[in-house]
């Protein structure tokens, strides 16, 4: 804490990683003899750097961009790059440290690491966020590298920008390099699958927690924040699953429409238009807007919060236990604040943390990056099949490992306990660097 001052949310991830990992540290001393855990949370490399730029009025703007290169010891680092006015140091070192257990969840050859900006896209034009873009790769270019660091997206960053930003790196470089960012286009050298990825494969993970005890999705009630890219492909996800999904959210309050969420008139809105989440309900017969609301105080069977960080607190939690919560599944990166995660526990309720359920985007954005090496394209049900595949297998491995460690049931430990085995093997094997 001393030498990361003013990081909460990275002393939250961390605190949360390392209570978890105790029982190991118990069984194989090695880890903590060969300083495995001090070179662990301390990043590889960490860049900042100045992204200046002009608005429409000729005005010169000038945000901080950030890349954290934390942990490479599986592969090159590989995680998203946040545009949000909230972004700092502590909110890109805690979701690369998070990236770092996740990637190695997925059992693919990727490190951890994350990004972005504290650069606010709502309210901007076209032409402004092209600017950024811009600017931004052009610092971003000299650190990154198909074999080096792989950035894709995450709030604030979705086709678009992704879009500009290789364009950038293309023509600083002069080279087509398809393998340095992922979430590009199905036209030049984007997987299938890739934008559905994350909503999809947090549903999928609610799937395999519920078989477990002999459940299904079936006619479940499901409550899903945000309204960005992994909130609307969970809702589709639920849906194509039997389930019922009536809730999507943003920063200003959510919608509850009890027939179900009209998925068409949502991608309009938030695709399209880029439009706030009011609009669903001015449009929707029977659908109401709660300003300012909490969405987990619906009563629903199964929540996938997909919004942000600490998105869920205690009292959400204990809300969502009275009226009858069976699963949750963090879409989010950490949404839960540690309180709330207590709760579900103790309650009994499945809980699934963000780096296994989540994880379906980065693997997905693997297989882009096999694809890309390849010179390959798989199909849209070719690659829904891997990604259904790939989050069995994370259930599976979180599930067995917090079997082996003595707290069945417990994916929080399980998933921690997972990732950190194989990247601290990985670690161990390559020697003190
Ligand atoms: P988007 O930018 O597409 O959507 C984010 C959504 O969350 C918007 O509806 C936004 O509302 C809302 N939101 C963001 N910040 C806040 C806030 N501070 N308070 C209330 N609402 C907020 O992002 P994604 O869907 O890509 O990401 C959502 C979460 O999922 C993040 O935690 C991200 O790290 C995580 N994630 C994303 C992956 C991906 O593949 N995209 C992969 C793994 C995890 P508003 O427009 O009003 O800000």
């Amino acid at each position: 804490r001393t030498l990361n001052p003013n990081e909460p949310e990275f002393h939250q991830a961390v605190h949360e990683v390392l209570h978890s990992i105790g029982p190991v540290l118990e069984r194989r001393s090695e880890y903590l003899d060969k300083g495995v855990l001090e070179r662990l949370v301390e990043p590889e490399r960490q860049i900042i750097f100045r992204v200046p730029w002009i608005d429409d009025a000729g005005k010169l703007q000038v945000n901080r961009g950030y890349r954290v290169q934390y942990n490479s010891a599986l592969g090159p680092y590989k995680g998203g790059l946040r545009f949000h006015p909230s972004v700092n140091i502590s909110i890109i070192k805690f979701l690369g440290f998070e990236q770092i257990f996740k990637n190695a969840l997925t059992g693919q050859g990727i490190g951890g690491g994350k990004g972005g900006s504290n650069f606010d896209p709502h309210g901007k034009s076209e032409a402004e966020v092209m600017r950024f873009c811009q600017s931004f790769m052009n610092e971003l270019f000299r650190h990154i590298g198909e074999h080096t660091d792989v950035p894709a997206g995450d709030i604030g960053v979705g086709g678009r920008e992704i879009g500009y930003m290789f364009g950038m790196y293309r023509k600083i470089t002069n080279r087509f390099e398809s393998g340095i960012l992922t979430g590009k286009g199905l036209g030049w050298g984007g997987a299938q699958v890739r934008t559905e990825a994350t909503g999809y494969g947090a549903v999928f993970f609610v799937q395999e927690m519920l078989a477990v005890h002999g459940e299904n999705l079936e006619g479940k009630r499901v409550a899903v924040s945000g309204s960005g890219n992994v909130a609307i492909y969970a809702i589709e996800k639920a849906q194509q699953l039997g389930a019922k999904a009536i809730t999507a959210s943003d920063s200003t309050g959510y919608v509850l429409d009890e027939a179900g969420i009209d998925l068409a008139l949502l991608r309009q809105i938030k695709e399209v238009e880029r439009g706030r989440i009011v609009e669903y309900a001015n449009r929707r017969p029977g659908a109401v807007f709660v300003e300012g609301g909490n969405v987990w105080e619906v009563p629903v069977e199964i929540a996938v919060p997909s919004a942000t960080q600490n998105e869920l607190d205690e009292d959400s939690a204990r809300m969502l236990v009275a009226n009858g919560i069976r699963a949750v599944a963090e879409g989010a990166n950490m949404p839960s604040t540690p309180e709330a995660v207590g709760v579900f526990q103790q309650a009994g309720v499945l809980f699934a943390p963000g780096k296994a359920a989540n994880a379906g985007g980065v693997a997905t954005s693997a297989l882009e990056m096999s694809q890309n090496a390849a010179r390959q394209r798989w199909s849209f049900a070719d690659s829904e099949h891997r990604l259904r595949d790939i989050m069995a297998d994370i259930h599976e491995a979180s599930f067995q490992a917090a079997e082996r460690y003595g707290v069945p049931g417990d994916y929080v430990a399980g998933a921690n306990i997972a990732g950190f085995e194989r990247v601290a093997d990985a670690m161990l094997e390559q020697g003190v660097i």
